[in-house]
């Protein structure tokens, strides 16, 4: 049975797509769908979107927004492999969300704009990446528009991000003089027509008659100085620094035009890894253990509106899960029979009969999961790293009808369960103190507390600017501290205490007068 574990687990790659807004992600997305043959027609990615949108009150504000801020997974196969993807909700102020997706990848697709580099967004999930080690692959897209010149990108890559980057496959020419991209590995010509096409690679030593036709004499020339000069500038593709998260290597295209994207797609099925040991405790967890773990990462209600319960996505670590099998939820003791597991294709939900290491899959229910949970078949294991992030902006909640404080309670607590945001009980006083890490994220609150709860709330500002987790191994240190600070203090969903400074020199302040106790701006469930 494990050898068949292991099997399937080795054919899954189970990743995610980072980039900063408009870089191309979703276009990117819907052309990998549709080379798994997950749509069939371009244009259902979005169209989908709008579909749900036009049924779903809360995500008016996505709407005028015109932007995304649920994340989904999507499963297809190609090639004898199941890929997952799950999508990232692309705007910054949903960083919280995507931090914890990014803990449920093996490994990531980095998307820059030929013309942009490397923008903030990138930057920062780049950063998030690297402290799980998520092995990249880099896919520089728009090369049919003007953009830069390709040392100045691939070498503003390695520079902003501290990485090794190799090419690939080399551009020839670009924006209105883009001819396609030679690979450098496989030394065969991929011609970009201008039509949407994955493009058909010539071998090099068929070049001869073609030539003419593919690239023009001057462009011919500049490729053949320019690889190389790369071959000298770049180190060679080296599996292993890209598995450690060392080395990315780098792929051009157009994703608008399909181009470049079989290439991609054929890399993360041939480098990026299977899913692979899990960090947990007490020990860390092989995909091929008999026995089903998984933890969930995200929580989400509202996906479909006529069914008002909340899906919970659990990544599977170990063992084959199969439909109907008895979970435990590691630390509440509970256990269920999960009867109703999702699986996410393009184009719809389906009943997982199975699943393997390295799939997702849903488990619908009312609010007993939770983003962080371990769930195994009995075994006491815990998966580590699932953080919770210190909040940036902090108010106070201002219930228009007090009758209603049970009701908000109640609201507040499920919101919080789903990640929408975090949620502090003040030591002193009655009302609820929420914490977000961006503005976009506090309205998506208010408009849910409104629609979905019925409850007319408002915001006003708290006298906090940030908040930190208090934890010491000195509990008389600690004990002291609590007594003395009731006035900053408040506790998270989970009864844990949180000091909530009034400025950034407070906060220096009480770290300074008191070295026993540690303030930390995450904290792992
Ligand atoms: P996202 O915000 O990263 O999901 O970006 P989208 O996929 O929505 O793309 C943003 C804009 O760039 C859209 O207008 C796309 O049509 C356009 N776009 C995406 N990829 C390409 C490309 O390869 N070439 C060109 N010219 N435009 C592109």
């Amino acid at each position: 049975m494990s050898s068949e574990i292991a099997k399937q687990a080795e054919a899954r790659r189970t990743f995610a797509i980072i980039s900063h807004p408009d870089a191309g992600k979703t276009t990117l997305t819907e052309k990998l769908l549709l080379l798994g043959g997950a749509i069939r027609m371009a244009g259902q990615v979005k169209a989908k979107g709008e579909n749900r949108r036009a049924h779903s009150d809360w995500m008016k504000i996505e709407q005028a927004r015109g932007i995304s801020v649920t994340t989904s997974v999507m499963t297809f196969e190609y090639e004898g492999a199941t890929f997952n993807l799950l999508d990232t909700p692309g705007h910054e102020d949903f960083s919280e969300d995507t931090y914890r997706t990014l803990t449920a990848v093996d490994s990531a697709i980095m998307v820059i704009d030929a013309a942009k580099g490397i923008e903030a967004q990138t930057r920062k999930l780049f950063e998030v990446c690297r402290l799980r080690d998520i092995p990249i692959i880099t896919f520089v897209n728009k090369m049919d528009r003007e953009g830069r010149e390709v040392f100045e990108i691939l070498d503003e890559v390695a520079e902003a991000l501290a990485l090794d980057t190799v090419p690939m496959v080399w551009p020839v020419g670009g924006g209105g003089t883009f001819k396609g991209c030679y690979d450098l590995v496989r030394e065969e010509m991929i011609p970009f027509t201008g039509e949407d096409s994955y493009g058909t690679p010539v071998k090099a030593e068929l070049l001869g008659d073609e030539l003419p036709n593919l690239i023009p004499g001057d462009l011919y020339d500049t490729l053949l100085e320019e690889a190389d000069l790369a071959m000298d500038a770049y180190p060679d593709f080296d599996l292993e620094s890209y598995r450690e998260g060392h080395l990315t290597p780098v792929y051009f295209g157009s994703a608008l035009k399909s181009f470049g994207v079989k290439q991609l797609l054929d890399a993360v099925l041939q480098f990026a890894p299977a899913p692979k040991a899990q960090p947990a405790e007490p020990r860390e967890v092989e995909p091929s253990d008999s026995k089903v773990s998984g933890f969930v990462f995200k929580v989400q209600a509202n996906m479909d509106p006529k069914h008002r319960d909340r899906i919970a996505f659990m990544r599977i670590c170990s063992g084959k899960f199969k439909r109907g099998m008895k979970l435990h939820q590691i630390g509440t003791g509970k256990s269920m029979s999960i009867h109703n597991p999702i699986m996410f294709f393009a184009q719809n939900r389906e009943l997982a009969e199975e699943a393997w290491p390295g799939d997702i899959i849903g488990i619908p229910n009312h609010g007993t999961l939770r983003v962080g949970d371990s769930m195994t078949e009995g075994e006491n294991i815990r998966f580590s790293g699932i953080p919770s992030f210190a909040p940036e902006i902090l108010q106070r909640v201002r219930l228009d009808d007090p009758l209603k404080a049970k009701h908000l309670s109640k609201a507040l607590e499920s919101l919080a369960e789903e990640g929408v945001t975090q949620v502090f009980r003040p030591v002193i006083g009655a009302s609820y103190i929420v914490g977000v890490v961006g503005q976009l994220q506090l309205e998506v609150l208010l408009s849910r507390i409104e629609q979905e709860y019925g409850i007319n709330v408002g915001f006003e500002s708290a006298p906090f600017v940030t908040a930190r987790w208090v934890t010491s191994d000195d509990a008389a240190a600690m004990k002291h501290f609590l007594d003395r600070n009731k006035g900053s203090l408040a506790d998270d969903r989970d009864g844990c205490p949180v000091y909530m400074a009034r400025n950034h020199w407070d906060m220096g302040r009480i770290q300074e007068d008191n070295p026993k106790l540690n303030f930390t701006a995450t904290r792992e469930r």
